[in-house]
Order: structure tokens, then sequence, then C-alpha cells
């Protein structure tokens, strides 16, 4: 491509709302240009890249024998309400009607559609296990679109769904996708974990979100410091406390706290650790037709994970609670107590399972028991992990100690189950000629959200840093003085000996000064630079690598395969 002919309208301005390094050069560069909030055009760089990744998706399926379909991106509502999501999903899905006022939904995801697509054309266990994925256009009405193409309302997709007569078959699928997963994070040339997670509105056991570690990735997640467990922090579990602070020995009884009401205070008040204190924390749960306010107890040491939370409480959504509003409950905010609860439904964290020597909340303003053993509640209370791991807690697998680090969510593999198929009521028969449902699995990546992770994680103060596998252009040819006719025709020639290789190259050949499109070509990335200038007199060019930004000299003869070699 001729940079003169070609259409990349770089700018000085960064978009007023971006802040992350990836939306600011993609904009500044020309890869992407806004038409509303969390909607992108992508410009000819952008498709580029974007096919690339495709590309190494489709490879990477394909050798793993999943098949590729392209299913309808208006989807039936009707589906929706029958899996129940219509709900779940909320107001991210975009809901319409046509003119026969037939509603339609805008796909978030595939599931529906791909078990509506299966069911009653796959119909004995003889055809299983399949794995159908396609690369598409998604929509979500997100509550907040930002960062660019990070959080899109719109967004591309690679969605798959595999169907097994077995959970050992589709365990062993589950393994084989985040093989395949992790292998096209690789090729990208990202720097990545795999980490356990929570399951979210999509339900099912057992699932994995891969994570490319970057600074500004909106998630944060727990990394062992000795073996490979991560998890996001949603879901992140710790292991067995490895030192236990002293017990305060007192008999069970109720004690004056004058407004001791925060756990803080109360530990100071009886100099004790916070361990042995019980911490309240109330909230509103939202479901999908009403709310109510949920007591979540944990140790005073521990902090309430509401993502945990809502699971534990089976709702859709967590909120803040006011005091006015816990004591029109009858509850007495700050003294607020887990032993003869009754005003209000409660969750007791695991880690209070049976404890004793505890200080908690008397239920009465301005008293606490001490000495309270908790064991006489065991049979009759709701316990769930609700609470959220810490820095320094000890992994879960072996002697390790955790940490944290931020993490962008590239790709989540489910093990769904037949949750789907269920309710969609997909059958095959098997071996005894019985129906059953399909065991399903589900795996998805974010095609667009990984154009910008590689930024995130490839970038410098003046611009992109492609990664081979990623470049819209590997090479960039720049004419330092196109009026010079030998520096031009040694530019036409590089150019055409590369194209005639297939190499992906530009050929800056604009009638603009030196800095100007150095500038530019630092801001849109190209692994390289080859910069034909002064120095051709002497016989040598100059060839700069974006990612050291150092320039070497070649000679003018060697260039063409000097530059073969490098890419
Ligand atoms: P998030 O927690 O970031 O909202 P999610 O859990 O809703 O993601 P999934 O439903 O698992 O995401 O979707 C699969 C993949 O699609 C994600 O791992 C992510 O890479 C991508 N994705 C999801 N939402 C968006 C979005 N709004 N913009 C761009 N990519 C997205
Ligand atoms: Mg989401």
């Amino acid at each position: 491509m001729r940079r003169s002919k070609a259409f990349i309208p770089t700018s000085k301005e960064a978009p007023s709302d971006a802040s992350l390094a990836s939306h600011i050069f993609l904009a500044r560069a020309g890869f992407i240009s806004q038409s509303a909030a969390g909607l992108y055009n992508y410009m000819p760089l952008a498709k580029r890249v974007i096919k690339k990744i495709e590309a190494i998706v489709n490879e990477e399926m394909t050798k793993v024998g999943a098949q590729e379909v392209e299913l309808s991106f208006v989807t039936p509502a009707e589906l929706w309400q029958k899996s129940g999501r219509i709900e779940k999903f909320g107001k991210e899905l975009l809901r319409f009607h046509d003119r026969k006022d037939n509603m339609f939904v805008l796909g978030p995801t595939h599931e529906e559609m791909m078990v509506e697509l299966i069911r009653n054309r796959v119909t004995s266990y003889k055809n299983l296990p399949l794995n159908l994925y396609q690369i598409k256009t998604k929509f979500r009405d997100e509550a907040r679109p930002r960062f660019g193409l990070m959080r899109g309302r719109e967004f591309i997709m690679k969605d798959g769904y595999s169907f097994h007569s077995s959970q050992e078959d589709l365990d062993r699928e589950f393994d084989l996708m985040e093989a395949a997963y992790k292998r096209i994070l690789s090729r990208l040339g990202l720097d990545y974990r795999v980490v356990e997670a929570d399951s979210g509105a999509i339900g099912g056991s057992g699932s994995k979100e891969l994570m490319v570690i970057a600074d500004s990735g909106e998630d944060t997640i727990a990394v062992c410091s000795s073996c490979e467990y991560g998890a996001n922090i949603e879901a992140a579990i710790s292991g067995e406390k490895k030192v236990i602070p002293d017990a305060p020995q007192a008999e069970f009884n109720k004690f004056q706290t004058p407004d001791i009401k925060s756990i803080d205070d109360l530990a100071a008040f009886f100099k004790i650790d916070p361990y042995y204190t019980v911490k309240c924390v109330a909230k509103k749960l939202i479901y999908e037709t009403e709310s109510e306010v949920v007591l979540f107890f944990l140790r005073g040491c521990d902090n309430l994970q509401e993502v945990k939370a809502v699971n534990a409480a089976d709702a859709l959504e967590i909120e803040d609670v006011s005091e006015e509003e816990l004591k029109a409950l009858g509850l007495v905010p700050g003294f607020i107590g887990i032993l003869d609860q009754d005003k209000a439904k409660h969750v007791i964290d695991l880690n209070l399972k049976d404890a004793k020597h505890m200080v908690c909340g008397a239920n009465e303003l301005d008293y606490h028991y001490v000495g309270a053993d908790l064991s006489v509640i065991s049979d009759v209370a709701y316990f769930a992990d609700i609470s959220e791991v810490n820095a320094g807690d000890s992994c879960p697998h072996c002697d390790g100690e955790l940490s944290f680090t931020k993490g962008i969510e590239v790709g989540h593999i489910f093990k769904l189950g037949t949750t789907y198929s269920k309710a969609l009521k997909a059958e095959y028969l098997d071996e005894n000629g019985k129906a059953q449902p399909f065991m399903m699995g589900t795996y998805g990546m974010g095609i667009s959200r990984l154009v910008a992770s590689v930024i995130e994680q490839h970038h410098d103060e003046n611009g992109c840093i492609w990664t081979k596998a990623t470049a819209p252009y590997m090479v960039n040819i720049m004419v330092s003085n196109i009026k010079d006719e030998a520096q031009m025709a040694a530019g036409e020639k590089l150019y055409k000996e590369l194209q005639d290789q297939n190499v992906e190259v530009m050929l800056d050949d604009r009638k603009e000064r030196f800095g100007f499109k150095m500038k530019d070509a630092e801001l849109i990335g190209f692994p390289y630079t080859v910069i034909i200038g002064k120095e051709l007199v002497n016989g040598n060019v100059q060839v700069y690598e974006r990612t050291t930004t150092e320039k070497t000299a070649v000679s003018a003869d060697e260039i063409f395969s000097y530059v073969m070699d490098i890419i």
C-alpha cells in the first residue's frame, strides 16, 4: 500500500473520554473512529489486525476439530424467554419489534440460538461430540461502555459451543479448548494467565477466564507465588490460615459497648484481633421482580466479595442500603448480631462456621456479646463462601502466597452442563435409545477486545507497538525526500521486492517532513521502518525497529535480504 493513497486518518488529538493507551492510540493512529457511545467503525488498519486475529483463531479451531458456522445476529426473543435469560441479561439485551410485532433481541451471545440450531438435527449419541463456533458481531447495551474497543456495546466475539453425551467428554473438550485458547494468545504475542472464574449470568459449573496481564485491566486476579493457581477475585479462595491469632478467653456474656460500631473500634475496645469479631454487611439484593435486605456476616478481618454475595443469595444485583432502611426493619445498625437474628435473611461466611470465642453484635443499641460459640447455629444458618481473599493469604493448593495483579478478560470458557438443553428441550438418543439432554460447553473470546489488549501490553509514549502476528503491515518503507530520485527509486525497488514475497509493506511516499513521517510510523506502530535518506549516497539505509526504537545501518544492496531475515 502506498501511504499517499491509504485511508489512515491519523491525528494529534485523542478522544476527550480516552484514558487507556489502546483507546488513545487506536483512535489517534486512525484504526478506529467512534460513531456513538460504545459503537466503533473499524478503518482499514483495524480491519487488517482483526483479520489476522481471526485467521489465527480459525486455524486453532480447525486444529481441534471445531466447525465454523454463522448464526443470525437478530435472534427471536422467544428463545430468550424459554431459557429465562431475557430477565437475567436485563437491560443489556437490545429488544425491538418487527413490522409483524414479533419481538427480537440483538445477539449478545448465542447459546439459545446454537441449541436451537442442533435441536432435532443432531439426534444420536453417535453424532457427538460436536463443536460449532462463529466469529460475529455481538451487541450488549452495556451500562458503561468505555475504554474504546475494550468495552463496546457492539463488539466482535468468537463464540463456540460444544455438545456431548457425558460429563467426561465435556471435561475432555474443555481442556482441549483451554489449550487451544492458550495457543491463540501465545501466537498473538500476549502475556496471559488462565484463572478460575465466576460463572455469572450464563450459569453452569466450572469456568475459566483467560486474562491478559495489564495494569489497566478491569479485573483483579489473585495469583499464587509458587504454583499455577490463579483466580478472578470474584471466585478466588484462600487456603487455611497459617497463623491463627490468640483467642480471647471470655465466658459468653452481654457487654456494654457504648457507641462502638466499627470493627476497628470493637477490636480496640476488647483488645482482640479483628479475627475474633463478627462483621455484618447489610446489602439490598435485587431479584427479577423484587428486592430485599440481606445480612452478610463475616469475620471482622474479612471483606465481603460482592459477586460471591450475589451468587450466594441467588440474586441479580447488589446495592447499598441506608441506615434508615435497616432501622425500618427493626435492625440496629452497628450492633447487628448473628445470634437470635430473625429480622432479615442472612448468609454467613464459611470462615465463621463453628467459630468460637467470638465478639458479635447483640441486636441491641450499645451492646455486644463476647465469648460467642457459633457452633450453636451451624445446623440452622445458611453458610456460603462470601469473603474476598487478601494479598498474603495462603494458596488453596500449595504453600505459596497469593498476590494481586490486574488483567483484561479476553476469553471465558464454561462447562455449561444441561441448563440450556433442558430449558430448550434439546435431546439426543443415548446407547439405550433413551432421550437425554445434551451436555454443553461454551467458549467465548473477545476479538475486538484482543485488538485493544495487544496495545495495552505493547505500546510506549509514542504509540502502538504491534506484535509480529498482529501488525497491520510488517514493514514501512520511508522515503525521506520523495523529490530525491535515487531515494525514491530505492524505495520503489524494495517495495516491489517485498510485495513479490507477499510481505505486508507500506511505502511512505508522502511529501511530508521526515520528522512528521517518523512520528506517524511510531504512532501506527509498524514493527520495522526502513528509512531511505541522505545516507543513500554512501550506499546505506537504516532499519528502525519499533520495539527497541533502535536504528541499524544496512547496506542498500543488502536491505531486501536483511528485511526478509528479520521478519
Ligand atoms: P465482562 O466481565 O468484561 O463484561 P463478560 O463476562 O460479560 O465480560 P462473556 O459473556 O464471557 O464476557 O463474553 C466472552 C468474551 O467477550 C469476554 O471474555 C470478552 O473478551 C468479550 N466481551 C464481553 N463483553 C464485551 C464488551 N462489552 N466489549 C468487548 N468485548 C467484550
Ligand atoms: Mg459483561
